[in-house]
């Protein structure tokens, strides 16, 4: 049987994933370099569906693991999510993120190509549109990020592209995610952060638990119906279910193409926070803080292009989302470590 590696598997995205595609029949492969993850994903993937993935632990960047994990498997696509995201950290140290997610990329792609394996899902973002002067945003739209986390995420589409177009072989699908959230509904995976989270939805759930004492609602200024910042919030176990609709399409359709994954509809920051609260029951103080430096007060995926090409939609609600994640939460208060 041929086999689906999934790069950056035992992460948030990627572990769900991983389970979505066992689920469903397929051979799972993982790579990662635990840099952001643990290795505990894997006994509780094994939980989940009774499979362990066979796991290589090192770098996209590894040229030599990577020829040799496709020496050793016949992959028939490849999913890739390892790769940096902390927007903050990228503006303090970009070289670390053109390293890991651009350079790293690349060697992966090298690998692919001489091994002849040459379909990808590549994990892209809403981060490449930056402020398109819409909120509404449509793939079509020009691509203009505005930090150096979404450059390169814009770069490795931008090559994915190029590869593409030199090689009609290659079939590619960018999948830009707006904001993932939740957890599978075992409770037994799901988005661990270390430290403190930048995202809203890590966040809130560690004040819930009690961990942090109270949520900075960054802005209640924005000419959003609130007042606070409004995004698309998309389920992972929704987002998990396009990658099998994104590889089932790439088996159909040659070409390099981007789809959003988003609901559609977006919710402000104070919808999240009474939705976690009626979920979870705890009271979750916040403090209005000032706005955060790079925000922009509203926007959301359209999805009508995934949904005609893919045949994908996004099928669970923000109760969803905060049921699942909360969860997650109070099950495992410390991560993977708990
Ligand atoms: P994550 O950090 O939980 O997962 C990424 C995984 O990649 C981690 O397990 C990490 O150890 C691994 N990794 C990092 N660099 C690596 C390397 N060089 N070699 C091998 N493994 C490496 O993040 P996530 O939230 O699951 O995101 C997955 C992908 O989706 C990322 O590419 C991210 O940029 C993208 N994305 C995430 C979000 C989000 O809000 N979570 C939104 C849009 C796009
Ligand atoms: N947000 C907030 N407090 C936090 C984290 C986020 O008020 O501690 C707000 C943020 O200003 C934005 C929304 O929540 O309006 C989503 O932020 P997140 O960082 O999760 O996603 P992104 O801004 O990357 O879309």
């Amino acid at each position: 049987m041929n086999s689906i590696l999934v790069t950056g598997g035992t992460g948030y995205i990627g572990s769900h994933t991983v389970v979505a595609f066992q689920q469903a029949g397929f051979d799972v492969i993982v790579l990662d370099d635990l840099s952001n993850s643990s290795e505990q994903v894997l006994d509780r993937i094994e939980r989940i569906t009774g499979t362990r993935p066979r796991f290589y632990l090192g770098s996209i960047a590894n040229q030599a693991l990577l020829n040799s994990v496709f020496a050793s498997h016949p992959i028939d696509t490849v999913i890739h999510f390892a790769g940096f995201k902390a927007v903050g950290e990228s503006v303090q140290h970009p070289l670390r993120y053109y390293q890991n997610n651009v350079a790293g990329s690349m060697v992966l792609f090298d690998a692919m190509q001489k091994a002849g394996s040459k379909k990808l899902v590549f994990s892209s973002s809403a981060t490449v549109y930056g402020d398109p002067g819409v909120i509404a945003y449509t793939e079509d739209l020009p691509l203009r990020p505005v930090n150096p986390y979404g450059q390169s995420k814009r770069m490795v589409e931008d090559i994915a592209r190029d590869l593409q177009a030199s090689d009609s072989d290659w079939s590619v699908a960018l999948l830009r995610y707006f904001n993932p959230v939740g957890a599978h509904p075992s409770g037994l995976i799901g988005e661990d952060p270390r430290g403190i989270p930048n995202n809203l939805m890590p966040y809130i759930a560690k004040v819930a638990v009690g961990e942090l004492s109270e949520l900075n609602v960054f802005g209640d200024d924005y000419t959003t119906p609130d007042g606070t910042g409004v995004r698309d919030y998309i389920h992972v176990q929704d987002l998990a279910r396009g990658h099998l609709d994104a590889c089932r399409y790439l088996n159909e359709h040659k070409g390099c193409t981007a789809f959003n994954l988003g609901t559609g509809r977006g919710y402000s920051v104070m919808e999240a926070v009474d939705a976690f609260r009626k979920a979870s029951g705890q009271p979750i103080p916040v403090r209005i803080s000032p706005r955060r430096a790079g925000d922009l007060p509203e926007y959301y995926a359209v999805p009508d292009f995934t949904r005609k090409e893919l045949g994908w939609k996004a099928e669970l609600n923000l109760d969803d989302m905060v049921r699942d994640h909360w969860n997650w939460q109070k099950n495992n208060p410390k991560g993977y470590d708990s």
